[in-house]
């Protein structure tokens, strides 16, 4: 298909991709430029948790949370039927467990503040589990737990496989995707987007969309960051069961379990903004997981460790992300820094860049996201040193 370059789009992740699946799917013309592979960043590490805010929480932001999960179902539908790929989305609740009184204190807070509201189900959309209901919804859990909380909403999606439809989708509606190429440089004329140098090629738009992940600030303008993002470092470990040993993903306070039906269980993870870039796994990081897995479900002893990674999650000063009109460069918009819900925002951070693209403005509530908020990383937190290493992790089939 014939198309004019009208929008280009930084990094190739799930927030570059599905903005650019939006985009095409509203007509336009885009490039994806990546520096690396598309999908290849903290998109590919993630578990893909797809979970509800806190019932406490009110704001914008938890807004735009739910908004997105909900947009979930229709978006891998749609997917599927265009591309074939099936990203898997699957509502799995989630059980929180206490072992603590005041963690339970605050538990049994949260599923108050939600008495009375069902969930599409007609179920609650927060139970607090007994001890003794604990073992029949997640079998195997150390005992000694004071209850546990079942969120209804979570869900799941098993992220390789999104990424590969987004690809294909996109593919096939014409988006061009240029990989492994460096550097990669906005081209800012009289305050205004002129294009993208990527490597050795001048890519001409009017309209850019910044979605570099954790490297989001490597992009600059009169020599400084567009975006203050900084990586935070996460490690996973893989392992696999003989069949799925439950349902629901499984958390408490110091790690979570994310079960596929077919037998394999995702444990995460650590959180290390002090690794900057470096994006290996860890002898410390992943023996502190598989010790806090095995405490929490003492019955995963067996299960076979088949893989482990780390990915960088893109962190800003107050964990909210950037999604919005750059100020100080006419045509280019920010999508970044989602931070540790990246993968659950995704559907309305593109629908609200599609929106800013084709119209100058979106219905989206995306105050908390303004990229002129007065918002900093503390003077004595040092910038990561820009290193090139390689994400570590192998790349069989999850
Ligand atoms: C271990 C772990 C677990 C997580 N779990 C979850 C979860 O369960 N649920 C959830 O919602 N979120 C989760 N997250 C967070 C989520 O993964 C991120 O918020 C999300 O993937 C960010 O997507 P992105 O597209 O911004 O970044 P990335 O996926 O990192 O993509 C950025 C892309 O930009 C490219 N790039 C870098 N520099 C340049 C450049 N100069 N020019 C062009 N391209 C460039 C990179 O190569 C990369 O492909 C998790 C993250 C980690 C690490």
């Amino acid at each position: 298909m014939a198309r004019t370059n009208d929008v280009t789009v930084v990094g190739g992740g799930i927030i570059g991709l599905t903005c650019a699946y939006q985009l095409a799917c509203a007509g336009i013309g885009v490039t994806v430029v990546d520096r690396r592979t598309c999908g290849s960043g903290a998109s590919w590490a993630a578990p893909g948790i797809l979970s509800a805010p806190s019932p406490h929480r009110s704001d914008a932001m938890a807004s735009l949370q739910l908004i997105s999960l909900g947009m979930y179902p229709t978006f891998c539908a749609e997917l599927h039927e265009r591309c074939g790929i099936d990203p898997e989305f699957t509502p799995c609740g989630s059980v929180e467990v206490f072992f603590e009184d005041q963690q339970y204190r605050m538990g049994l807070s949260r599923a108050d503040a939600t008495e009375g509201q069902v969930g599409d189900d007609g179920q609650p959309i927060l139970t607090m589990l007994s001890a003794d209901q604990i073992g029949d919804v997640v079998p195997g859990v150390r005992s000694g737990a004071m209850g546990a909380l079942l969120c209804r909403r979570t869900a799941q999606v098993r992220t390789p496989r999104l990424l590969r439809a987004l690809r294909a989708s996109c593919e096939s509606l014409g988006v061009r995707i240029i990989e492994q190429v460096d550097p990669v440089e906005l081209m800012i004329e009289s305050g205004r987007i002129a294009g993208v140098q990527a490597g050795v090629e001048t890519i001409r738009c009017r309209q850019a969309v910044l979605s570099a992940g954790a490297w989001s600030s490597h992009l600059r303008h009169l020599d400084r960051p567009v975006v203050e993002v900084r990586p935070v470092r996460g490690q996973i470990v893989l392992l696999r069961c003989a069949e799925r040993p439950f349902v629901p993903v499984v958390e408490d306070r110091s790690c979570y379990l994310v079960p596929r039906p077919d037998g394999l269980v995702l444990l995460g993870a650590t959180v290390e903004p002090e690794a900057g870039f470096r994006s290996r796994v860890t002898a410390a990081g992943i023996s502190s997981l598989i010790q806090a897995g095995l405490r929490l479900v003492p019955a995963l002893a067996e299960a076979s460790v088949v893989n482990m990674w780390a990915g960088l999650r893109p962190d800003t000063p107050d964990h909210r992300p950037f999604i919005g009109l750059v100020p100080a460069v006419e045509g280019l918009i920010a999508a970044t820094g989602h931070h540790r819900n990246g993968i659950v925002l995704a559907p309305v951070t593109a629908r609200a860049v599609t929106d800013l693209i084709i119209r100058g403005a979106t219905d989206f509530d995306l105050e908390l996201c303004r990229l002129d908020r007065d918002v900093s990383w503390p003077a004595d937190t040092k910038h990561p040193p820009i290193s090139n290493e390689s994400a570590s992790y192998g790349r069989p089939g999850r």
